[in-house]
């Protein structure tokens, strides 16, 4: 027999706890597109993936991409030789001015440390043991809800997690830069700025987590803001960036993490054991993914370009928020549906419960995660319809 006779099934994502009540029920994505496959239904709808979808359902690469792309592989003094452990050096330059600003003033102080992480994900697993190797405190907080894989990570990093907020001095608190994942409800900037001086006053540690920059409000600096406050002030944070879904780079997994010091021989001594983190995970980051982001955000043509596809996703995804919200108000069904055009982001924190989402997915072959969360990517002006429809049944 196996050696590995004994294993157990490994239960499916479980972060809501009521699983087991309903037969229908997902709170993680890739089972609900696990889920969405096997449905022969013509009229069956995914809004459980978490990456962008086109008009007519498809993903997208951006033209800038391919142009890069374009780029690199007529280049034939390009090699593929390993890159040093905190990866391409030219990509964490531009990762790092693309987050905190050009005229940042913690880079021109070479105050921060970046490297090349496997993207967002990859980011916080690094910096995450970083902190429990390095950090005085031990205990992460991280918001209620959360991006169900934040907890993971972390414990696995070495760090203990809690939520909600009631953080000692010291703490360390994971925040969401913008588009916060599962509710798109994030502070005001005024908010954002009670944050940090309660978070300075308590000398807790920010740990920003960027996974929508740009894909918010269609505007890289107006999603960076919230970090650029926290940087502005002179104290010190952690930065996990991906460009998953900002420039469609999803399976590439590039992204990045800076550390702000408060001085430069800091960095420098953070850099050092930053890469005693990294070698023995991983040995060094992959080449492919950050050539093509380092092209494009190195020439202000390309990086013009991007801007523009990056609105174009982030419009048609509030559209498709407006267009949920007026199909619900045509129907006149009851309830006040407002956070569909207020809240941010490729999702929306539809309020749905359980039930009612396991409802939706029997009767209308409709997917989405248990916590009543869609995305809005996952729509299109032929799918609204459907939705609203589904809606409208299951609340009345
Ligand atoms: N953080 C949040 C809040 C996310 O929603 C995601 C992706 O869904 C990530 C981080 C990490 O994604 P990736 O590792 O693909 O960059």
């Amino acid at each position: 027999g196996s050696v590995f006779a004994h294993l157990v099934q490994a239960p499916e994502d479980a972060i809501l706890g009521y699983l087991p009540t309903f037969s229908f029920s997902f709170s993680f994505s890739f089972d609900v597109t696990v889920a969405y496959n096997k449905d022969p239904s013509p009229i069956k709808l995914n809004l459980g993936v978490g990456a962008y979808r086109t008009e007519e359902g498809k993903p997208l690469v951006l033209n800038v991409v391919r142009k890069a792309e374009q780029q690199l592989v007529s280049d034939r003094s390009r090699i593929k030789e390993y890159l040093p452990i905190v990866g391409l050096g030219e990509f964490n330059k531009l990762s790092a001015k693309l987050i905190l600003g050009a005229d940042s003033p913690a880079i021109r102080e070479n105050r921060v440390t970046t490297v090349e992480c496997l993207s967002g994900t990859g980011s916080l697993r690094v910096g995450g043991e970083f902190l429990a190797r390095h950090y005085h405190q031990k205990t992460i907080y991280i918001p209620q809800p959360t991006w169900g894989n934040h907890p993971k990570i972390f414990t696995l990093a070495g760090l203990f997690t809690r939520r909600p907020w009631c953080c000692p001095q010291g703490s360390i608190v994971l925040l969401h830069a913008c588009a916060h994942n599962p509710t798109g409800v994030d502070p005001t900037l005024e908010q954002w700025e009670q944050i940090r001086k309660l978070m300075r006053s308590k000398g807790l540690m920010p740990f920003f987590d960027s996974a929508y920059q740009g894909f918010a409000s269609g505007s890289l600096d107006t999603d960076a803001k919230p970090i650029r406050m926290f940087v502005a002030d002179g104290g010190e944070c952690l930065v996990a960036q991906s460009y998953a879904k900002n420039m469609g780079l999803y399976g590439e997994r590039v992204g990045a993490l800076s550390i702000v010091c408060k001085a430069a021989d800091v960095a420098g001594r953070v850099e050092s054991q930053l890469k005693l983190v990294i070698r023995p995970m991983y040995s060094n980051p992959p080449i492919h993914g950050a050539s093509i982001v380092a092209v494009i955000l190195r020439d202000r043509n390309l990086f013009n370009e991007w801007t523009l596809e990056l609105k174009g996703m982030a419009d048609r995804i509030i559209s498709m928020r407006k267009q949920l919200f007026e199909a619900l108000r045509a129907r006149g069904t009851p309830g006040d549906w407002t956070h569909i055009i207020k809240q941010i982001g490729m999702f929306t924190f539809t309020g749905l419960n359980p039930a009612q989402v396991s409802y939706m997915t029997k009767e209308y072959h409709i997917y989405m995660t248990s916590d009543g969360r869609i995305s809005m990517a996952g729509l299109s002006s032929k799918t609204v319809p459907h939705l609203a429809d589904a809606i409208h049944a299951v609340v009345t």
